[in-house]
């Protein structure tokens, strides 16, 4: 899918996720003028220019924003359907419906239009979907999984074969209207035909089933094994084809139809395809720069090379190690998330009993450091 390879909307107008509409549409209007192909001749300038707009849509709308902050770019594109995910055994069976559906209009009309001996045809009726919310660690969401879902269903009725009359009994001809489906009543010289009220127009009398009484299907439970793809979001559907309450009158059963919800997790954050992670450095490796180790959600441990100088909150991007895209190839990002780690000196002194030497190297460092621009334009 095109969207997976999406950046987020924040990073693309580079705001907080917090940033206010005035943040975001100040960031807006200085990117756009950056990155505007009238002004900005470079090849990339017009994709860039795309990607802002597209950022900025949502992001000023607040319901949008809303959407897009609980579900990422999921929000904005079609949910997965049910096709990919439908068991081989169902695969044709809905133009198989409407095959046969078809069939029984073209005969009705060409029943009644040679006045034919049934009016009313028992038509298939397809089976009532059954709707299931399951929710996933972030951990199986990234990996996949198959899910167990305990259902009560309506299957067809094993002593009627789903046909709902007593197949001992059979179906005999209706004594009222003579298997017409129609009674005639003359009246002078007008003729008046009213469907027949003994066999509802059906031409034939039928004893309902006893194990069934005449519906067709009965209740069962069953246990139904649906395979979630990696990848899958909150709001992520997926179609298990078929598994719904069955079909009367020989129409296709319902489909079982999931909803995925994510649970939040301890560590990552997940925005879209991207994963976030919190990781805290000491002040002097923020200075000196370092390289550190961060937990992967598949459980390994990568190495990150923060760079000297790094400031509180800045983000350092670790390619591929986000989540998979759905039904696509690759993965997202991670982004470690730098936070400096200022140590309270009566910590070192209650634990170490050498908070004196620290605080007597910090102000020899202190003297060495320059002054800092103080006051600083706010940056939008
Ligand atoms: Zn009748
Ligand atoms: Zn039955």
């Amino acid at each position: 899918m095109a969207n997976s390879t999406k950046r987020d909307y924040y990073e693309i107008l580079g705001v907080p996720r917090n940033a206010t509409q005035e943040e975001i549409k100040k960031a807006y209007r200085r990117l756009a003028r950056k990155y505007h192909p009238d002004f900005n001749k470079d090849p990339e300038a017009q994709e860039k220019f795309k990607e802002i707009n597209e950022a900025y849509q949502v992001l000023s709308d607040p319901e949008k924003r809303k959407l897009y902050d609980q579900y990422g770019h999921a929000a904005f594109s079609a949910q997965p359907g049910g096709q990919e995910y439908q068991e081989v055994v169902f695969q044709n069976i809905g133009d198989l419906f409407e095959e046969v559906f078809k069939g029984f209009g073209f005969e009705d009309i060409f029943e009644r239009a040679t006045r034919g001996r049934r009016r009313e045809q028992r038509r298939p009726i397809k089976g009532e979907d059954i709707y299931y919310t399951v929710e996933l660690s972030l951990e199986e969401a990234f990996r996949g999984t198959v899910v167990s879902i305990p259902l009560v269903r309506e299957v067809a009725c094993d002593a009627c074969g789903g046909r709902g009359y007593d197949v001992n009994k059979g179906e005999r001809v209706c004594p009222t209207c003579g298997g017409r489906g129609e009674v005639i009543q003359r009246q002078f010289f007008i003729t008046i035909s009213q469907t027949c009220p003994t066999c509802g127009g059906e031409g034939v009398i039928r004893e309902a089933c006893p194990k069934c009484r005449g519906r067709g299907t009965i209740p069962q439970r069953e246990e139904v094994k649906v395979r979630i793809p990696p990848g899958v979001d909150t709001g992520s559907k997926i179609k298990a084809e078929g598994k719904g309450h069955a079909g009367r009158f020989g129409g296709p059963p319902g489909d079982l139809i999931i909803t995925v919800k994510v649970k939040p997790h301890p560590i990552f954050e997940r925005r879209g395809n991207n994963l976030y992670v919190d990781a805290y450095i000491k002040i002097t490796e923020a200075m000196l720069g370092t390289e550190i180790e961060v937990p992967t959600l598949e459980g390994g441990r990568v190495k990150v090379k923060v760079p000297a100088g790094v400031q509180e909150g800045e983000t350092i991007r670790v390619e591929g190690y986000g989540m998979p895209r759905l039904m696509s190839d690759g993965r997202g990002d991670l982004f470690v998330r730098i936070h400096i780690d200022i140590p309270k000196l009566g910590f070192f002194e209650k634990f170490f009993g050498d908070g004196k030497r620290i605080k007597q190297l910090l102000e020899e460092l202190d003297k060495l450091l320059p002054e800092p621009k103080r006051i600083r334009e706010r940056q939008t």
